[in-house]
């Protein structure tokens, strides 16, 4: 099996990890994180889908080189895997960063940055972070655009 160098702006699409993959490998990193292992009974539970779904995606990041199955340690992640999951966690954690800022209900956020954040091009995430430091570095600024948008009570919700 080939070298696999994650990089997203360059790396042709059929070498990346689909966007079911990066959530997969996502939730395997948090799981290692916080628990020191990755059941696939969690990896299930976590992302609500079935066992057998859970196995079928492990086999191919197994396949892609990004998980390895040990005996006694059970699913890690390969050098590669990890530095694709760092990347998932930091863009996870830019949104982040940008959209607490302005004071949504944590759920929400949390269910929109996992909507949309395998969406985004490398360009439109720094710009965000850049949107975020502007932000945070201009709290005058922030509280502009909070009043600004108080004044338009009609785009805040089309529910
Ligand atoms: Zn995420």
């Amino acid at each position: 099996m080939g070298k696999i160098l994650f990089n997203p702006s360059v790396m042709p699409a059929a070498n990346a990890p689909s966007q079911s993959a990066e959530d997969y490998l996502e939730r395997i990193h948090e799981l290692i994180q916080t628990k020191g292992y990755a059941r696939v009974v969690d990896i299930a539970s976590s992302l609500k889908v079935r066992q057998a779904s859970v196995t079928s995606m492990v086999q191919k990041l197994a396949r892609a080189g990004f998980v390895n199955y040990e005996k006694y340690r059970g699913l890690i992640l390969t050098d590669e895997g990890r530095a694709v999951a760092l990347m998932i966690q930091h863009r996870h954690e830019t949104l982040e960063r940008f959209f607490s800022l302005f004071g949504l209900d944590a759920e929400t956020q949390r269910a929109d940055i996992e909507g949309i954040e395998h969406h985004l091009s490398p360009d439109t995430l720094a710009m965000l972070a850049d949107l975020a430091a502007f932000f945070e570095e201009s709290p005058e600024s922030l509280k502009a655009f909070k009043q600004s948008r108080k004044r338009r009570p009609n785009t805040q919700s089309c529910g």
